[in-house]
C-alpha cells in the first residue's frame, strides 16, 4: 500500500512539473527562514504601523507592505494578530543555558552587565548571522570596573579591580581588548545611606567614564541609591543600570538625566522581589507558565535579611514614573538570575512593573525592543524594519491593548526560524 502511495505521489510530482502547476506556498514554513507573513498588526519597536505584511529573506526583514506582496516565498497566513520584535532584556548575567532559557520566553537578545568575557566572545559572531539558533543574541560588558573587594568581586569570577584614577584608561582598554561591547562600572557615593561594598571614588568613576568615551564606547553605572545616581549622571554616565528606592528621583536629577540624555534600566522586577515579594506568585498563578526547575529555584531564592519600609516600593515606582514623564529613556531589564528572578520570565515581570509605574503599553513594548537597541546601538536587533534580523513574536490580537498576551506568544522566530 505504501509503495502505491509513493508511486502516486511521484506521478503527481511529475505531472506538476510537466503541467507547470503553481506550487502551493502555504505549506510548512517552520524550517525555512524566508517567508511572507500577514495580515498582522505590526508594532515595529517604536509605534504601530499601517503596513500589514512583512517579507523575510534568509532571516532578514527586507520589506513591509500594505498588500500581500506577489513573491515566490512561503506564505504564513495570519488573522490580524500582533507581530512585534523579539524582546531585549537590557540587564542580565548569562552563562550555561541562560541564552536558551531566555529565548523560550521570547527574549531574542540580552545585554549582559557582567560576565565571563570568554562566554561573550564565543557568542559574538552569531549576532550578525541568521543561522538556525536555539539561543538569544548577547551583547555584554565582560568584566565590570569595581574597587578591590567591591560589589562584583563576591561571585568567584576573578575581576581585575581599580585602585587609582590614573589606571582607568588601561582598565578600559583591557576590557575592550577582551571583547567588552561597553564599560560597566560599580559605584556608591561616599556618604550613601546604603553602602553595600567598598566603592571606587568619584574621581575614579569620572576617569573611567572619560576613558570609555575616548575609546568611543558607552559607560554605564550600577547605582543603588539617589546620591550615587546623581554622581554617576554628573560624571557623564550614558546610563544607569538600576533604579533606586531610598527616595524618589528629585527634580535636579530628573532634569540632569533629561538634558544629558542618560537612560535608565530600573530593574524593578529585582527590587520588587526584595521589597515586596508578591509579584512572582501573583503572575505565576494567573498566567501559569511552564517554568523549568532551574528558573523556579532562582525565583524562590531570597536576599535574606531584607526588611525595608513600605514606602520604598512606592519610591521605586515613582522614580521610574518621573523619569518617564520627563522623557528619559526607560529600558527594560530583569537582572536575572539574581534571587527572585529567572531568565526570560522576569523580563515579563519587569514589563508588568513598568506598566504599574505608569508607562502606556506602547512605551512598555518600546522599553524592551527599540529603546535598548537604540541606547546600545545594536545593529540588527529590536526593530521590525528593512535590514533587521527576523527575531519576531506573534501575539494574539489582544496584544494591542493587553500586555498579558506576551505571556503566551503564538509563535517566536529567531533569525527567521520559528522555534
Ligand atoms: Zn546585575
Amino acid at each position: 500500500m505504501k509503495k502505491i502511495l509513493l508511486l502516486l505521489a511521484a506521478v503527481v510530482a511529475v505531472l506538476a512539473i510537466v503541467l507547470n502547476l503553481p506550487t502551493p506556498k502555504t505549506a510548512d514554513v517552520a524550517n525555512d527562514n524566508s517567508f511572507v507573513i500577514g495580515p498582522v498588526n505590526i508594532f515595529d519597536g517604536e509605534k504601530w504601523r499601517e503596513e500589514k505584511f512583512v517579507v523575510v529573506r534568509e532571516g532578514w526583514i527586507t520589506k513591509l507592505s500594505m498588500q500581500r506582496p506577489d513573491l515566490d516565498l512561503p506564505y504564513r497566513e495570519t488573522q490580524g494578530q500582533v507581530l512585534m520584535p523579539g524582546l531585549i532584556d537590557a540587564h542580565v548575567h548569562v552563562w550555561g543555558e541562560a541564552l536558551q532559557q531566555s529565548l523560550n520566553f521570547g527574549v531574542t537578545t540580552v545585554i549582559d552587565m557582567f560576565g565571563d568575557p570568554n562566554f561573550l566572545q564565543q557568542h559574538k559572531a552569531a549576532r550578525a548571522e541568521t543561522r538556525q539558533a536555539k539561543h538569544a543574541d548577547i551583547f555584554g560588558a565582560g568584566y565590570l570596573v569595581t574597587a578591590p573587594n567591591g560589589h562584583g568581586t563576591q561571585y568567584g569570577i576573578p575581576v581585575p579591580t581599580l585602585s587609582e584614577p590614573s589606571a582607568a584608561p588601561e582598565a578600559v582598554a583591557k576590557r575592550l581588548d577582551s571583547g567588552s561591547d561597553f564599560i560597566k562600572i560599580v559605584y556608591t557615593h561616599a556618604g550613601a545611606a546604603y553602602q553595600h561594598a567598598p566603592s571606587i571614588s568619584y574621581t575614579e568613576l569620572e576617569a573611567t567614564i572619560k576613558a570609555a568615551h575616548q575609546a568611543q564606547h558607552l559607560a554605564v553605572v550600577h547605582v543603588a541609591d539617589h546620591a550615587s545616581a546623581m554622581d554617576a549622571v554628573k560624571a557623564g554616565a550614558d546610563g544607569l543600570v538600576h533604579g533606586f528606592f531610598d527616595r524618589p528621583a528629585n527634580d535636579e536629577l530628573v532634569q540632569l538625566m533629561r538634558s544629558n540624555g542618560t537612560f535608565i534600566i530600573p530593574t524593578m522586577a529585582l527590587y520588587e522581589g526584595m521589597l515586596r515579594g508578591e509579584l512572582n506568585d501573583e503572575l505565576l498563578t494567573a498566567e501559569n507558565p511552564e517554568l523549568p526547575a532551574s528558573a523556579k529555584a532562582s525565583l524562590n531564592k531570597s536576599f535574606g535579611n531584607t526588611r525595608f519600609p513600605a514606602h520604598f516600593y512606592n519610591n521605586l515606582l515613582l522614580t521610574t514614573e518621573r523619569l518617564y514623564q520627563a522623557g528619559v529613556p526607560i529600558l527594560a531589564g530583569s537582572d536575572a538570575p539574581n534571587p527572585t528572578t529567572a531568565h526570560g520570565w522576569s523580563l515579563l515581570v519587569e514589563l508588568d512593573m513598568l506598566q504599574r509605574a505608569g508607562l502606556p503599553l506602547e512605551s512598555v513594548l518600546h522599553a524592551a525592543t527599540a529603546a535598548p537597541a537604540k541606547a546600545f546601538a545594536l545593529p540588527h536587533q529590536g526593530r521590525i524594519a528593512d535590514g533587521m534580523k527576523a527575531d519576531l513574536l506573534l501575539l494574539d490580537a489582544g496584544a494591542t491593548t493587553n500586555l498579558r498576551a506576551l505571556f503566551h506568544p503564538q509563535a517566536v522566530w529567531k533569525n527567521g526560524f520559528e522555534l
